[in-house]
C-alpha cells in the first residue's frame, strides 16, 4: 500500500508519519517511511539544491525539472523496489505538493508539470493519500514555534495568501479524487489525528 502525506506547510505531516509507522508497525506491518523532494541519496542532493536557494533565478521550468529529476530517482530506487517488496510506503508529500507548490508558480504551464508527473510517477500511484487539513493561521503559529528549533527553508518565507491557495489546491484535488484522498482534520491534539489517520488507513488498506 502506497500512502502519501499531504497538506500546508506546519499541518503535522512529519509529525504523524512518524506515529503512523509505529502503529503499522506493532501491527506487524513493514514499513518504509519517506520524504520529498528527497528520499534517496541522489534526490537529497537536489532537495538541498532547491531548498538552500542555490537554485533561485534558474526559472520555474528548470526548477520543477529539478523537483521531477529527485521524484524519478526516488520512485525507482526507493518506493517501487519497497513496494515490490511488499512494504507500506508511507511518503511525506509527493504528487500533490508538486501540484500544489510548482503548480502555483507563476507563469508555469500546466501541461509541461502534467508530462512532467506521468514521466516520473509511472506505477507509483498513491493508493491513499491523506490531506491534513487545517486553519493557515493555526498552522503558521506551529512553524514560528518550530522555527525557534531549526532553520527554515526558503519556501517557508512564503506569504499567508500563498499558503491559502495552497490549502485550496489539496482541497480541490481531494474533491476531484475522493478515492485516493481522504482529508483529515488536522488541528486538536496530535493522538486524535494519529487516531482519525489510522482509523482511514486500516479503512482503505488492508493492514
Ligand atoms: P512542513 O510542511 O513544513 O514539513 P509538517 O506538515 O511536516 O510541516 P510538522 O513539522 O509535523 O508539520 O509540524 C509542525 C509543528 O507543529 C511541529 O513543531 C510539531 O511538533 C507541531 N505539531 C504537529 N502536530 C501538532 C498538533 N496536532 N498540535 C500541536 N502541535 C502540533
Ligand atoms: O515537507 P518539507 O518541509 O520537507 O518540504 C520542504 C519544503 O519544500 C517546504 O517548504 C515545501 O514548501 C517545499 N516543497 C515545494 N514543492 C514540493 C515539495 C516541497 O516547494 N513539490
Ligand atoms: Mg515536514
Amino acid at each position: 500500500c502506497f500512502i502519501t502525506f499531504e497538506g500546508p506547510d506546519g499541518s503535522g505531516k512529519t509529525t504523524q508519519i512518524g506515529r503512523l509507522a509505529a502503529r503499522l508497525e506493532a501491527r506487524g506491518v513493514r514499513v518504509v517511511k519517506t520524504r520529498e523532494p528527497g528520499g534517496s541519496p541522489g534526490a537529497d542532493a537536489i532537495r538541498h539544491i532547491v531548498l538552500s536557494g542555490a537554485a533561485e533565478g534558474l526559472g520555474v521550468e528548470t526548477e520543477a525539472l529539478l523537483f521531477a529529476a529527485a521524484r524519478y530517482d526516488h520512485v525507482r530506487t526507493v518506493i517501487l523496489p519497497a513496494l515490490r517488496d511488499g512494504s507500506f510506503v508511507l511518503c511525506d508529500r509527493f504528487l500533490d505538493s508538486t501540484r500544489a507548490y510548482q503548480g502555483s508558480a507563476p507563469g508555469l504551464d500546466r501541461a509541461f508539470l502534467d508530462e512532467l508527473e506521468d514521466a516520473t510517477t509511472i506505477d507509483a500511484q498513491p493508493d491513499l493519500t491523506l490531506i491534513l487539513d487545517l486553519p493557515i493561521d493555526v498552522s503558521m503559529r506551529r512553524l514560528a514555534e518550530r522555527r525557534n528549533a531549526e532553520a527554515a527553508d526558503r519556501f517557508e518565507k512564503d506569504g499567508i495568501d500563498i499558503h491559502q491557495a495552497r490549502r485550496q489546491t489539496f482541497l480541490d484535488i481531494a474533491a476531484r479524487e475522493p478515492d485516493r484522498c481522504a482529508v483529515i482534520e488536522a488541528t486538536g491534539p496530535l493522538d486524535e489525528v494519529s487516531d482519525r489517520i489510522e482509523r482511514v488507513v486500516l479503512d482503505r488498506c488492508a493492514a
